[in-house]
């Protein structure tokens, strides 16, 4: 039976663990120093808003497409994971002189005049010119979904605790480590303790520590850095979800590396206004300025907003946020390989699903299905 351990318990460790632990031959225990409920600014996934708005580009798009049925599903079918359908809007600016990878930019793929994903977004349409809104140059629309992440983390959780994952707390110095809680078992009284004989022959760890893999011991990954996002998440309703970026000209304002986004979350969640994408940027706590050009500039230009008559003063805010995208060079890792174990008693498999950057949720389930391929090549060995 192989003893998979998952280090990391943010969107990528939590999906993987479920999808994994389906298979009922797996033995899975998620290790990670953040679990959801905590606000930490080195744990990612509680921060995002999150929709689904596709970056990659065609040939990279197979973590998107083989993600958006499972979340429409869970949208349509299963109400408890906090997730529901939402219609977004891309706006596309008149001058598109900075995106890729550069501060702020979200994608160029988003943003293409004849984007892959029409096929994929149900209710696909461009916009006429009467309705594009104004200052931007094009626009289209298509049915989404936004997840509350409050409510769909921790559902995560109790899907795989249902299926009889372990989930403990600790934090590992070095990706090795993780092999030390392959054989953990759950007493009786409900606490985990080691199993006799340490055995690491049909152990597998997968790495889901996101933004800290830059740090961690075995992996040290220079390519990976944080992408800053500011938000503001108020109580305001907002339909639709807009997105645009490198928006700071069409405001009047100095050309700014900032992008521009609102997403109502399921279930009473509130509206999260961004944003920011700041390469590079480690910084934890919220500017103030920052947040009332988000603010002003959604004022200025939501439909729901402008038709209410309300300025940025009277929104609601709720909470100022900040939170690290796990940004990676190159994109995200999702490959496997052998390390030497600590002790020096021989290797241990790794699989690496990190450096999923401004799409973690919306390529989930495409990035785990590939753990789970990597994991049945390497029990096939
Ligand atoms: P994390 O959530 O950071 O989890 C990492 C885990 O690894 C944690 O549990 C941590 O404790 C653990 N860990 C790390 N190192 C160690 C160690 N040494 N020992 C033990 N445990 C360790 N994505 C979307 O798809 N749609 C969106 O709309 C969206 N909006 C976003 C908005 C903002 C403002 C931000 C910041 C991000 C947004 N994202 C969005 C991106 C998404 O949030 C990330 O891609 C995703 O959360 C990354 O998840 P992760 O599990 O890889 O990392």
């Amino acid at each position: 039976m192989p003893k998979i351990v998952v280090v990391g318990a943010g969107v990528a460790g939590l999906t993987t663990a479920l999808l994994l632990s389906r298979d009922k031959s797996n033995k899975v225990t998620i290790v990670a120093r953040h679990m959801p409920g905590d606000y930490d600014i080195e744990y990612t996934s509680p921060w995002a808003g999150a929709n689904v708005l596709p970056m990659s580009d065609a040939p990279g798009s197979r973590w998107e497409r083989e993600t958006w049925p499972e979340l429409q599903r869970l949208a349509s079918e299963v109400p408890e994971a906090g997730i529901h359908f939402q219609k977004a809007m891309v706006l596309r600016r008149p001058k598109k002189p900075v995106t890729g990878d550069k501060p702020g930019s979200l994608s160029d793929a988003l943003f293409a005049d004849d984007p892959w994903f029409r096929d994929l977004m149900p209710d696909f349409r461009d916009l006429p010119a009467d309705e594009v809104l104004e200052g931007y140059s094009s626009a289209s629309e298509f049915t989404s979904v936004c997840i509350n992440t409050a409510l769909y983390l921790p559902w995560l959780v109790g899907q795989c605790r249902a299926n009889g994952v372990i989930l403990r707390r600790a934090v590992l110095p070095h990706i090795a480590d993780a092999a030390a809680y392959a054989n953990l078992q759950v007493q009786p009284d409900g606490a985990t303790a080691q199993a006799t004989g340490l055995d690491h022959k049909d152990t597998i760890i997968i790495n889901c520590t996101g933004l800290l893999a830059c740090r961690l011991g075995g992996v040290m990954d220079s390519a990976v850095q944080p992408a800053r996002g500011q938000i503001v998440v108020i109580r305001d309703e907002l339909s639709p979800m807009l997105t645009s970026d490198n928006v700071g000209d069409i405001y009047g304002e100095a050309p700014q590396t900032e992008i521009f986004y609102n997403m109502t979350r399921a279930g009473g969640g509130g509206t999260v206004i961004g944003g920011t994408y700041q390469l590079g940027n480690w910084d934890s706590q919220p500017d103030l300025n920052t947040a009332a050009r988000l603010l002003s500039r959604m004022a200025a230009t939501h439909p729901t907003l402008r038709a209410a008559g309300k300025t940025a003063a009277d929104l609601d805010v709720i909470r100022h946020g900040v939170g690290l995208r796990p940004y990676r060079s190159g994109g995200v890792r999702l490959e496997s390989e052998q390390i030497d174990l600590k002790e020096g008693s021989g290797k241990v498999w790794v699989v690496h699903n990190y450096g999923h950057s401004g799409w973690g949720y919306q390529g989930s389930y495409g990035c785990s299905n590939r753990v789970v391929e990597l994991v049945a090549e390497i029990v096939g060995k």
